[in-house]
């Protein structure tokens, strides 16, 4: 008997993922039908979802194994109370390729002080700086999940001395790993630039509030690809406007699409991003949700389970 797998994560992902899907469920070897719609909810096995997806009531899907999400960040969908099943974050190999090359990039823009030659090209000859090397410009990366430690050793590997926090007391290789309030103020106070990689949850709200922007040492720079609520926008433009901070390069808003009057888009000292940093990709997305769905057919634990107690 095929398992039945819901595809409610919208007309626009099923477009991307159709193909895939049935590649990678073959590849897995899961005998499985996937509908787009469904009339007896209580026959469906799985279901593979997204914000704004379909679902919005599971309740009626008494069978269901497992909701697979496919974005990692989970905040719109963990307060659904009617979503009892076990419920799985994506975490997809091409997605976290992708965060990988955001951070690097973003963090030499800064690190080479790029911006003063690509935009700054006047005919004057201004030869006198030498920029520090990367081992003599301390990273800190706030959350060492799937893409934090990924970020890091990227970052590590290019000689950069990175401090990372965390909730959970971690020992990462060529990571130099700190917890608690004790923790984050040590990393703080040393972070030249500051790289955000947690979830949005009651306790990660701003994170970042004018309080610790204060710890961190002149001219730092803030990476936000994790989520807008982690950051205090507004102690954020008084820390930039006072010149505390050198830049704010923001991937995620609070309200997105970032509204078009918002100060963020003008403002000199922050570039916008459109929550591009780390899309799912489809290829490597969908033999991800085929192996959760292959896994729950042989009876093995899932992969990515989120704990709704933590939020992530
Ligand atoms: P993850 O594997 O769940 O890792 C989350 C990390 O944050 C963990 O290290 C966790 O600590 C830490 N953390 C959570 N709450 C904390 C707290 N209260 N205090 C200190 N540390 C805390 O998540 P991920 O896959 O790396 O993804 C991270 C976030 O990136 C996602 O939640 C999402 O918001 C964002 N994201 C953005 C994009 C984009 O395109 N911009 C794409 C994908 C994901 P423990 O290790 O101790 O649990």
């Amino acid at each position: 008997m095929p398992v039945n797998v819901y595809f409610a994560a919208g007309a626009a992902d099923w477009r991307d993922y159709e193909p895939h899907l049935a590649t990678a469920l073959a590849e897995a070897g899961v005998n499985a039908t996937v509908l787009r719609d469904v009339s007896y909810p209580a026959a469906v096995d799985y279901i593979v979802t997204a914000p704004n997806g379909e679902v919005t009531d599971f309740s009626p899907f008494t069978r269901c194994k497992l909701v697979q999400n496919l974005w990692a960040g989970v905040e719109r969908i963990t307060g659904n109370a009617t979503l009892t099943q076990p419920l799985a974050r994506m975490v997809d190999p091409g997605m976290t390729e992708s965060m990988v090359e955001w951070v690097v990039g973003h963090t030499l823009r800064h690190h080479l002080g790029m911006d003063a030659h690509i935009l700054g090209q006047d005919g004057i000859w201004r030869n006198g700086i030498t920029p520090p090397i990367a081992r003599e410009r301390p990273v800190a990366v706030l959350g060492l999940g799937e893409l934090g430690r990924a970020a890091g050793a990227a970052l590590a590997a290019l000689n950069f001395p990175v401090i990372g926090w965390s909730r959970s007391p971690k020992a990462i290789a060529g990571i130099e790993c700190h917890s608690g309030e004790d923790g984050l103020r040590a990393v703080l106070s040393r972070a030249e630039v500051v790289i955000l990689l947690m979830p949005f949850t009651p306790e990660t709200e701003n994170l970042l509030n004018a309080a610790r922007l204060a710890l961190l040492p002149q001219g730092a720079v803030i990476l936000n690809p994790g989520r807008g609520p982690l950051i205090d926008d507004a102690a954020l433009l008084v820390a930039l406007d006072a010149g505390r901070l050198g830049h704010a390069t923001l991937d995620v808003f609070r309200n997105e699409p970032l509204p078009p009057a918002h100060p963020f888009w003008s403002h000199p000292k922050i570039t916008v991003t459109p929550h591009i940093a780390a899309s799912t990709r489809p290829v490597t997305a969908a033999r991800v949700v085929a192996e959760n769905i292959r896994r729950g057919e042989a009876g093995a634990p899932f992969l990515h389970l989120v704990d709704r107690t933590r939020g992530y």
